[in-house]
């Protein structure tokens, strides 16, 4: 049916997006409301918001402030690696802890990847592809600004997290490989310590999602 390269393109140039306004959600019957998703093997949370998987999401994901809801399309997702999988979730939990910015969002989900032990500088790569590499348009920051903002977001995540492991007993050891950690753990809720790049495109909206 339509899920065809242009739909899957269009979707990774969009998935990134501010999607303000009715419309973009899904119409069939309703995906049932979890507390985690499973994604790539890892069991994946937002604090204080409920999840869906819906394979008929026109995007990879979506965040759906009023209802404290995020939204994943496994179907999309699953043709990203692992990685991108956990990213797009952890950035649609971003929008619920720091608004509609994308790059604030962004931000947050590496902070988080970093933290989860799921993102190394590998991930970031694969993360930015994901982005599509196109220009800003009026929606979107052009991806090589995400991408740039990712790397600024990896090193500082990084290095808090190397300082954070660093304590006087574990003080002479590396850290620790970010490879097979199951913990869903809830994230980080500290405030970015990036200014918004971008505007908001918030708009008001009985029905406001962001992807
Ligand atoms: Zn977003």
């Amino acid at each position: 049916m339509g899920v065809g390269l242009g739909v899957s393109a269009a979707v990774g140039l969009l998935w990134g997006a501010l999607t303000w306004g009715a419309g973009a959600m899904a119409q069939s019957a309703p995906p049932t409301t979890r507390d985690n998703v499973l994604l790539a093997g890892r069991t994946m949370s937002c604090s204080g918001v409920r999840t869906q998987l819906d394979a008929a999401l026109p995007n990879y994901g979506i965040a759906v402030p009023e209802q404290h809801l995020v939204v994943i399309n496994p179907r999309l997702v699953a043709q990203q690696p692992s990685v991108v999988q956990w990213f797009v979730f952890a950035h649609e939990c971003g929008h619920h802890h720091v608004g509609g910015n994308e790059m604030v969002a962004d931000c947050w989900a590496t902070r988080r990847g970093v933290a989860d032990g799921w993102l190394d500088k590998s991930g970031l790569k694969h993360i930015c592809r994901s982005f599509g590499g196109g220009p800003a348009t009026e929606t979107h920051p052009a991806a090589s600004n995400r991408c740039a903002n990712l790397d600024r977001c990896f090193e500082v995540a990084f290095a808090a997290h190397r300082n954070a492991v660093s304590s006087p007993a574990i003080a002479s050891v590396d850290v620790p490989e970010p490879s097979d950690r199951t913990d869903s753990a809830n994230g980080s809720d500290a405030v970015s310590a990036y200014a918004p790049d971008f505007e908001s495109r918030e708009r008001a909206s009985p029905t406001a999602q962001m992807d």
